[in-house]
Order: C-alpha cells, then sequence, then structure tokens
C-alpha cells in the first residue's frame, strides 16, 4: 500500500467499522441507514460486499414497511449490477423498482442517481437514445439543486462526459467536443484532476477523429500524466490504449502494440470486463492490420466471450467487423458472413441513433433560427405598438382638451342667449300672438336642453383631466352630502333612500359624490312607483370592495344593460323622461380613473342594481 494514502484507508477502515457496529442498532431506523451506507461504500470500490449489505437493507425495509429506504436498497442493488456485475438488465429492473418509490426519495441527488444508471445501463446495452434521455432527466436533475455540494458537481461532471462519449460519429462529433467543455469546466470546479484527464484523453479521441492526430496525441499524453500524477490506474490504461490505436492506425505498429499490451495486462488486473474486451479487440485489430491472422483471432474471441455475457452492442458491433475481416483473410467465409451480419444488424441499430439526433439537431438548430427571427418580429411588432399607443395618447389628450374648451366656450355664447330669451320672453309678454308664445317656448326649451348638455360634457371632459390625488374618502359622508343636495327632488317624489355602513376609500372625494348622486337621482327619476326605494349597501369580497344602489323603478331590460354607459345612450324619448344620456358615461369614466367597475342588474322583484366595485 502506498504509504501516503495509509490515514485516509484507517480513517475508511474506521468508518466502516462503525457502520457496521450500528447494523446491529436496535433503532430500525438506524440499523437501514447503516447497511445502506455500507452497500454505497462497497459500491464505489466495485467491491462485491455492496450487495450483501443492499438485500439485507431490502429485506429489513420491506419488513418495516420503510417506503424511501426500499427505493434506496433497490438504487444501490441497481448500481451494484450495473458496476461489478455489468448485469445491465438485472440492473434495469432495479432502476424501475428504485423509480416505483420515487416520491419516497429525499433528495433530488438519489433521484439523478437512478436515471444516470439507467443511462450507463442503456449505453452499455447500446439503446443510445434511451442512454441519452436518461443521463438528460438526471442532468435536469441535478442542474435544478440550487446549492450544489462537490458530490453534485461531481456527478454532473461525469453525466456531460457521458453524453460526450455517445457522440461518435461526423454528424454528431461536435457535440462530444461541446459536452466534454462542460465536462471539464465542473470538474475543475471542484479541483478533480482525474476527472479534468479524462476530459483531455476525450479531446484526444475527438481530435483523432476530427483527422488532427498531432492535436490527439497532445490531449492524451497529457491525460496520461495527469492520470499517473493522481495514481488514477484505469484512467492510465484508458489513455495507453488509445495512444496504442492511434499510434497503430498512423502505421506505428510495435509502439503501438506495446502500449496496447500494456494496457491489457493492467486492466486485466482490475477485472472490468469491458475495458479488456476493448483492449483485446484492439489488438486484434493492429494484428490484423500486420497480417497475423491466427494471432489476431485468438484475441477477438476472448474478447467475444465476454461481450456475448456482458450484451454490450456497441462493443459487439467492432468486433463482429473485426471478427468478419479476420475470418476472412482466413478463409472461413462462412464464419466471415455470419460475423458480417451480425455486424450490420448491430451498426444500422446504432447508426439509426446516431441519424436520429443529426435530424434532431438539425431540427432545434432550425426551431432556435425560427425562434429568433419570430422574437424579431414581435420585437418590431411591439415597437409599432408603442409608438400606435403613444400616438392615440396624444390624440386623447387633444380630444379632451377640445371638449373641455369647446364646452367651456359655449357656455358664454349660451349664457348670452339665455338672458337675451328672457329678457325678450318679458319684453313680448303681451304683444306675442299663440304661435310667437310657441316658437318661443321652443327657444326656451332648447336652450335650456343646450345648457344642460354643456354643462354634461363639461364635467365628461374634466373627469381625466382632474389632477386631484386620490386621499381617504368616507363614504357615508359622500352620501349625506348627496342626499342633501337631492332634498328637494326626494321630497317632492316622497322618496326613501337607505343607506347601510359604507367604507372608506381611497378616491377623488368630488368624483365620488358625483357617482352618488347620478345614481341616485336615475334610481328616483326611473321609477314610477308611488315611493321610489332607493337602498345603499356595501360588501367585501377579497381585496375588492362592492357598492350596489337598488332600486324599485322601471328597470332595465337585459340586452341594454350595457349599452346605457355608452354617451348618449338613452332608453326613452325626453317628453317622458328628461336627461342628456351622459350621466352613466360619467360614472364609468369616474369609476375607470379609480381602476373599479360599473355594471347593471335586475333588481328583485322589480327595478334595477348598480353595482360599483373599487380596489379596497
Ligand atoms: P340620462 O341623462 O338620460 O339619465 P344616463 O346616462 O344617466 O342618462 O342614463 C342612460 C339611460 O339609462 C337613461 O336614459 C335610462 O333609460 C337608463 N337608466 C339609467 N338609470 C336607470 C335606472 N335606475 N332605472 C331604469 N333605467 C335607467
Amino acid at each position: 500500500m502506498d504509504i501516503n494514502s495509509w490515514p485516509m484507508a484507517i480513517e475508511k477502515n474506521k468508518k466502516l467499522e462503525d457502520l457496521k457496529k450500528a447494523t446491529r442498532s436496535a433503532k430500525v431506523s438506524d440499523a437501514i441507514c447503516a447497511l445502506l451506507h455500507l452497500s454505497e461504500l462497497y459500491n464505489k470500490d466495485r467491491n462485491k460486499l455492496a450487495f450483501t449489505y443492499a438485500r439485507q437493507a431490502l429485506e429489513k425495509s420491506i419488513q418495516f414497511d420503510r417506503k424511501e429506504n426500499i427505493g434506496e436498497a433497490h438504487l444501490q442493488l441497481a448500481i451494484y449490477f450495473c458496476r461489478s456485475r455489468t448485469d445491465y438488465i438485472t440492473s434495469l429492473n432495479h432502476c424501475e423498482k428504485a423509480l416505483q418509490f420515487k416520491a419516497a426519495f429525499k433528495t433530488r441527488r438519489e433521484l439523478a442517481e437512478i436515471f444516470k444508471t439507467m443511462g450507463v445501463n442503456y449505453f452499455y446495452l447500446g439503446e443510445l437514445r434511451k442512454a441519452q434521455d436518461n443521463y438528460k432527466n438526471a442532468l435536469n436533475f441535478l442542474l435544478s439543486i440550487a446549492k450544489k455540494g462537490k458530490e453534485e458537481i461531481k456527478d454532473i461532471a461525469d453525466l456531460y462526459y457521458n453524453l460526450a462519449i455517445l457522440n461518435r460519429s461526423q454528424e454528431t462529433i461536435h457535440l462530444r467536443k461541446e459536452f466534454l467543455e462542460e465536462s471539464r469546466k465542473y470538474y475543475e470546479q471542484i479541483n478533480m484532476p482525474t476527472g479534468v484527464a479524462r476530459c483531455s484523453d476525450g479531446m484526444g479521441v475527438y481530435h483523432f477523429y476530427a483527422g488532427n492526430t498531432k492535436k490527439a496525441m497532445e490531449h492524451l499524453l497529457q491525460a496520461i500524466k495527469m492520470f499517473e500524477e493522481a495514481g488514477d490506474k484505469e484512467g492510465v490504461y484508458l489513455a495507453s490504449n488509445n495512444i496504442g490505436t492511434i499510434k497503430i492506425k498512423t502505421g506505428k505498429f510495435n509502439e503501438g502494440l506495446v502500449y496496447l499490451m500494456k494496457s491489457l495486462q493492467l486492466r486485466k488486473k482490475t477485472g472490468n470486463p469491458i475495458p479488456i474486451a476493448i483492449s483485446f479487440i484492439n489488438i486484434g485489430n493492429a494484428l490484423m492490420d500486420k497480417r497475423r491472422f491466427k494471432e489476431a483471432i485468438i484475441h477477438l474471441l476472448d474478447a467475444e466471450k465476454i461481450l456475448r455475457k456482458t450484451k454490450s452492442k456497441i462493443e459487439l458491433a467492432s468486433l463482429m467487423c473485426a471478427m468478419s475481416r479476420c475470418y476472412k483473410h482466413t478463409k472461413d467465409f462462412e464464419q466471415a458472413v455470419a460475423c458480417q451480419a451480425e455486424y450490420i444488424e448491430l451498426h444500422e441499430e446504432l447508426h439509426r441513433y446516431e441519424l436520429e439526433k443529426a435530424y434532431n439537431d438539425t431540427t432545434a438548430r432550425y426551431d432556435l433560427e425560427l425562434m429568433e427571427k419570430n422574437a424579431t418580429i414581435d420585437r418590431l411588432k411591439n415597437f409599432e405598438i408603442a409608438s400606435y399607443i403613444h400616438r392615440l395618447e396624444i390624440s386623447n389628450t387633444e380630444l379632451r382638451q377640445f371638449a373641455h374648451a369647446a364646452s367651456h366656450d359655449l357656455k358664454e355664447p349660451l349664457r348670452t342667449i339665455t338672458s337675451f330669451v328672457n329678457l325678450l320672453e318679458k319684453h313680448c309678454q303681451n304683444k306675442i300672438d299663440p304661435t310667437g308664445r310657441e316658437y318661443l317656448d321652443y327657444i326656451i326649451t332648447g336652450t335650456k336642453r343646450l345648457e344642460e348638455l354643456v354643462k354634461d360634457l363639461l364635467n365628461l371632459s374634466r373627469i381625466n383631466l382632474s389632477e386631484t390625488p386620490f386621499t381617504d374618502v368616507n363614504l357615508n359622508e359622500v352620501f349625506k352630502d348627496t342626499v342633501s343636495s337631492l332634498a328637494t327632488m326626494i321630497a317632492e317624489r316622497k322618496a326613501q333612500v337607505n343607506c347601510g355602513k359604507l367604507p372608506i376609500v381611497s378616491a377623488d372625494k368630488a368624483q365620488m359624490f358625483q357617482v352618488f348622486l347620478n345614481l341616485i337621482t336615475n334610481g328616483i327619476k326611473y321609477n314610477q312607483s308611488k315611493q321610489p326605494l332607493i337602498n345603499i349597501r356595501a360588501s367585501k369580497s377579497g381585496a375588492r370592495i362592492t357598492i350596489s344602489f337598488s332600486d324599485n323603478g322601471i328597470g332595465i331590460a337585459e340586452q341594454y344593460q350595457s349599452k346605457i354607459f355608452e354617451i348618449f345612450q338613452r332608453l326613452h324619448p325626453r317628453e317622458k323622461y328628461s336627461g342628456t344620456g351622459i350621466g352613466l358615461t360619467i360614472c364609468k369614466r369616474i369609476v375607470d380613473r379609480h381602476h373599479g367597475k360599473i355594471w347593471v342588474e335586475k333588481n328583485q322583484p322589480k327595478g334595477s342594481v348598480f353595482h360599483i366595485s373599487l380596489p379596497a
């Protein structure tokens, strides 16, 4: 043992001993946690004890119906079958079972771990699309964690690395580079040299695929150096294997074979089957290039034994390709054809994924361009809308000012007409014939009406020009003021005006008075009951207050209930009910200015109810 790793090893052993003790704890939850923890630690070292502890944890969790632990135990079993047994199908089964307990998992990291393990399983089974989907799922879970710890960052880096190595064809090789760069960034963040070295190794392979052997070698040699410095033996075999392969492919056979053999010997010691098989294939290929077919076939058959067991489609495809070539040269055509057929089948299956991916990439890029174009169009539209609104605001203000000025200026000549008509009436009193009298009456009524119209128009135009700030307005006081200003009308019609307790609202007091005045007046005016009855009530719902004015008047047919708020809209001839058709328009403008709403409903048994809702 390396003397430098002593303190760590002692610490680890102590931890293991403590956990083993805890598995005998009387408290079930503690015992299960310890079992799971032990399994997790042994899984990290690919130690078969991981299985024993996970199994025990599973049995205990089922016995005591501890759902979250059942899921966790399945997860550890899944990791064990994937890593230590390369039994990807059993591992997938455990992942599925763990997912059934998804809701019981305490952290997003554990969920991510399930998806990651599923991804690895699918990868080795050659189901690359499913592998990619699961890796991405896992990645999304981890990236969504707000405060990522070291472990989470490492998982993210691993996942980007796994996504990178899914891409090896011409169409998607650029993605390999992008994912590797992401992965490296995260490994650097947690200062993990073996991870960084792994990315360098991956970049070496990328440059080789991209046709730049010199750059490829630089990256691979750098990777080996980093792996050696970090004491990562598996990394050293990985990079040696890649260097060996490249050297052979670029004509340096002897040098390359040394690297490959070294890699194989070292890998055999770890017992990890797929890398061993890959080494066999690489050596087989190299020997074939040197036309040493018999030796080559021995290595390839060794690889086949392993890969048939692990059911790893990617490696099996490259093996079949190599074997078919080899058999062809040794003139065993029957075998050659069988291997070729299997290769074609596997290759097509794998290539379908790459094509699909390339197609999806292109579609995604197209979608992005479309989105950008739409965004530009939206920006232009928004600009047009904004300038339109601006123009509209200017013209609205101008219109309001015009209405105000016009009605204001009309008042003056109107006053002159009214006073001279009055003078004329007095002056002609005894001298005028009945026709003259009738004409004069028309003039008098017309001017009175014009006076009312000008007054109402002026009121209407003033509403939005008002700069009076909103204050706390006690509506009970507003009600009192209204009733006293309507005293004559109320007395004449013997009306009864009742009011419940009203709230205080933030408003323009004069405008609130105007609303009360118009609504109460209408309630009495449009009323043929012997005694007009007006009731005013307030109610509160959430953040809004509603004030309702109900009367026992003539009512409003449903089809006119929204029309009456429009300017000059009247439902009756002037001879029957006087008015200008502006009162309710004024009410609506005022209520709008107070961010409220006004509407009318049928009253029971007869009449109407006007409601105003305002922010509380
Ligand atoms: P006006 O000056 O004509 O009263 P308003 O804008 O106040 O103008 O009302 C518009 C029309 O709505 C009225 O002409 C009348 O037909 C109808 N109206 C308003 N309030 C009532 C009510 N309380 N009951 C029945 N009809 C009403």
